[in-house]
């Protein structure tokens, strides 16, 4: 064998092996079995976040354990099982790990150790986290971020105004992460950071969505209305924010280089619950095309449906293979000159509405009724090319990347 073979292998590790398997157990017995209950109830299904956090699935531990884990594979393999078995319960189960990872990516030790076990809670007492970027009139354009953030040198305290929309886990979660501008002036890299910790007066939740799909997942506005925060929650610190504002206004670069790169490292966690809906899509589709009967024969033996199958269950695969290759770069700090975990997000987002859709053909009007549980992931799978940047954001930075161009 040459050097080269011998250095490549797609197989997961045994260790990750047995994880998976754990986590599809969990999936398959506990989420699935209460999926539609909860989409129903559009609600968030917090007996099912008690049981996870029982067995040690919904906590700080085990998402470190697998953000960290060598291959990069730990995150994406867990993710794809929780979203396997329901959508919205896996957003209630992971919602709390960006706000998580946000803090993690640019927070000090001593602000990852305060705030992320506050963010998960114990067994008995789950908690929440929410990471709260988007507003009315800033979705793709983050640089329109209007909440504002000033500084109260007399009593070292951060004071934050504004409106936030779309939080997943927002007005109910323990600990919020807002993103404020602390310098209007300069868009997108005079904004920082802030958490804002349990029961802090003037942060509420506003209007809570009613929503086409992951109905189980809770998304709501924030309103921050003169909040209070201490200085040592700025994500980072004072002197590191400083520091970027000084360089930037010495007309050097200012910090956004390291933001999109931890964007890109984060996309393939979205792409993996995307791939998730989708395979449970095509194995349902799967197993209805080989037992269906219709003119004497299952339905699968018709080429216009087995080709569909193929065609479906190719591209999960091959979204999974993108998912795993921007992961995989992310964890071994490979550079992303091509974009790769925008890639993955992309690919594996529009295969997720793609196959579910192609799923309730399948299954004709069964299909099309809430008996079966297609129609429901065909309404999850959508939120792929919505949130985490739309499709044509991350086709713009796909285009930057590829053309090197400032493509609009
Ligand atoms: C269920 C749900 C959960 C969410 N959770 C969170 C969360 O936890 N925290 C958070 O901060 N945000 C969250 N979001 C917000 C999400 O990230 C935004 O909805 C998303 O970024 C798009 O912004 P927008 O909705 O304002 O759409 P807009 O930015 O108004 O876009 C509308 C359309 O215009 C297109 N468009 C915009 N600009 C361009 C361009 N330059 N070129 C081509 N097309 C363009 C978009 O692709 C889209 O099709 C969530 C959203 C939803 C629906």
């Amino acid at each position: 064998m040459s050097d080269a073979t011998q250095g490549f292998s797609l197989e997961l590790s045994s260790d990750l092996r047995e994880m998976r398997d754990w986590v599809h157990q969990f999936a398959a017995s506990v989420i699935r079995p209460a999926a539609a209950e909860w989409d129903e109830r559009e609600q968030v299904p917090w007996p099912v976040l008690e049981e996870a956090a029982k067995i040690g699935l919904y906590s700080l531990d085990f998402y470190a354990q697998q953000y960290f884990e060598g291959s990069g594979l730990g995150i994406p393999v867990v993710f794809e099982e929780l979203f396997w078995a329901d959508a919205g319960i896996g957003l209630s189960l992971t919602g709390s790990s960006l706000a998580a990872v946000s803090v993690v990516s640019n927070g000090t030790p001593e602000q990852i150790g305060e705030w992320l076990p506050q963010m998960f809670g114990k067994p008995g007492d789950v908690k929440l986290g929410a990471f709260c970027a988007s507003e009315p009139d800033a979705g793709s354009d983050v640089g329109a971020i209007r909440t504002r953030a000033v500084y109260d040198q007399k009593s070292d305290e951060w004071v934050i105004n504004g409106v936030k929309t779309w939080a997943t886990n927002g007005g109910i979660a323990n600990v919020h992460v807002v993103v404020a501008s602390v310098d209007p002036a300069l868009g997108s890299r005079g904004q920082a950071s802030f958490i804002v910790p349990p029961g802090t007066p003037g942060l509420r939740m506003g209007q809570k969505f009613r929503k086409h799909g992951i109905r189980a997942s809770h998304t709501a506005e924030v309103i921050l209305d003169d909040v209070r925060v201490p200085g040592q929650c700025l994500v980072g610190g004072k002197d590191k924010l400083d520091e970027r504002l000084a360089r930037i206004g010495a007309g050097k670069r200012g910090g956004e280089q390291a933001a999109m790169k931890t964007f890109e490292a984060s996309r393939p966690s979205v792409a993996a619950m995307a791939v998730g809906v989708a395979r449970a899509a095509v194995e349902f589709a799967t197993e209805y095309a080989r037992t269906r009967v219709q003119f004497g024969r299952p339905i699968g033996q018709n080429q216009g449906v087995a080709f569909q199958l193929a065609d479906m269950r190719a591209s999960v695969d091959a979204a999974r293979l993108l998912t795993w290759r921007a992961a995989w770069m992310a964890r071994q700090g490979l550079p992303m000159l091509a974009a790769e975990g925008s890639m993955s997000k992309l690919v594996a987002g529009e295969t997720a509405v793609r196959v579910t859709e192609q799923a309730i053909q399948i299954l004709g009007g069964n299909g099309y009724t809430r008996e079966y549980p297609v129609e429901r992931w065909h309404r999850d799978a959508k939120i792929f090319t919505i949130f985490e940047g739309t499709s044509e954001i991350q086709r713009m930075i796909i285009g930057r990347a590829v053309t090197g161009l400032d493509v609009r």
